[in-house]
């Protein structure tokens, strides 16, 4: 069977004339006697209004049912794409995780596919099925639904394109593929024809949303070449590809930004090996990712302060993590929201001199 992963993002399926729009797109694939998959998150806006539901309902609420809850979006925009392919008098049906299953590991909120059983899915295929199957959600050995992280169904489709050794993963979004930075920030960013997984691994975890980190690490591993286009314009994208498949002699490939940090400082800790670990140590139980560490050189040798950056979502977990931790010793503790990372990428940066100044200049 000739297999095509087909993803569309929430900005592919966030209105109906959208939603129409790639049901075109499928419908093209399925005439020309591909297989298809198709993987679609919710609709874009919402996944955030639920979980902003969820804030309002508790502050800590259970991780369990916001699973339950945000997982509720990407059912509406399957069951859509489905009805407007029977629509269109082609075989569609909507697939929720636990009715294929879609198998996870880990926590709730942050869970990672682990197997896709294939039994229904192929024989669906064989009788000329298209399935819109849920993005973004898997079930647990416990059989709750969980989910996969944000942005995740791009997750969901490297896994499926896996599992089901496809031909190609196409990930359909509101750009025509990778750029060299966020073309919606900036008009001048180039489009970039291939990069590598490496690059592109470091560009998404730095802040490039274009495509979820955790997606191009399984397709690393998996060895699945990956093409970014729009679901608006038909031109050709981005494919994300092995190094040794690249002919490339750029010296930076892209600039990403992050603007949803924290920075945290620690004044007045101790300056002996182990302090830094005994702060981390509780964060890490908590699944708060540290990103960038600084401990500042001790004038007096004795006392040195620790600044690091972590998520703004994680801010007031991390702020009562330190307060309670009675093992922790700072004399004051210092923070900053709306903090902004800018990175710029590039393996050819290795061997360059000159990159960081021409970084700093005006
Ligand atoms: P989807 O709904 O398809 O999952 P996302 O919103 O997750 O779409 O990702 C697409 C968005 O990523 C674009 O609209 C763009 O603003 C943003 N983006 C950030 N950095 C880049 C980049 N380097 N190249 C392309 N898009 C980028
Ligand atoms: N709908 C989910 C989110 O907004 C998953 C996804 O978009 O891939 O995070
Ligand atoms: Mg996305």
């Amino acid at each position: 069977m000739k297999i095509v992963v087909l993803k569309f993002g929430g900005t592919s399926v966030g209105t109906i004339k959208k939603i129409k729009k790639i049901a075109d797109i499928i419908a093209d694939y399925r005439k020309k006697n591909f297989r298809v998959i198709v993987i679609s998150s919710a609709m874009s806006g919402v996944t955030n209004d639920l979980i902003k539901k969820s804030e309002d309902i508790s502050e800590n609420f259970s991780s369990s049912e916001y699973d339950a809850l945000v997982s509720s979006g990407e059912q509406i925009a399957c069951s859509l794409i489905a009805g407007r392919l029977i629509h269109k008098g082609l075989e569609s049906r909507s697939w929720l995780a636990w009715q294929i299953p879609i198998f996870t590991d880990g926590l709730h909120k942050n869970s990672r596919i682990s197997n896709i059983n294939k039994i229904k899915i192929i024989k669906y295929l064989q009788k000329g099925g298209i399935p819109i199957i849920t993005g973004f959600q898997g079930i647990n050995s416990n059989e709750r639904i969980t989910t996969i992280g944000r942005g995740g169904s791009d997750a969901s489709a490297i896994m499926f394109a896996k599992f089901f050794k496809a031909k190609r993963c196409v990930i359909y979004t509101d750009v025509e593929g990778v750029y060299t930075t966020d073309p919606n920030k900036l008009s001048k960013a180039k489009k970039i024809k291939v990069i590598s997984y490496e690059e592109m691994l470091e560009m998404a975890s730095l802040g490039a949303k274009v495509m979820q980190p955790v997606s191009i690490q399984d397709a690393r591993l998996n060895r699945i070449d990956i093409e970014v286009r729009s679901s608006f314009v038909k031109k050709p994208g981005t494919l994300i590809t092995k190094r040794s498949n690249i002919v490339n002699n750029k010296i930076i490939t892209g600039i990403s930004s992050t603007h949803n940090d924290s920075k945290v400082t620690l004044v007045g800790v101790k300056d002996k090996p182990g302090v830094a670990a005994s702060i981390f140590k509780p964060l890490s139980k908590n699944s708060i990712n540290v990103d960038m560490v600084v401990q500042n050189i001790s004038p007096n040798g004795k006392e040195t302060d620790l600044t690091f950056t972590i998520k703004t979502d994680d801010l007031n977990k991390t702020k009562k993590i330190i307060k309670d931790n009675k093992s922790i010793n700072f004399r004051k503790l210092l923070f900053e929201k709306g903090v902004s990372k800018i990175s710029i990428i590039g393996v050819g940066m290795i061997t360059t001199p000159g990159v960081t100044f021409r970084m700093f200049k005006l």
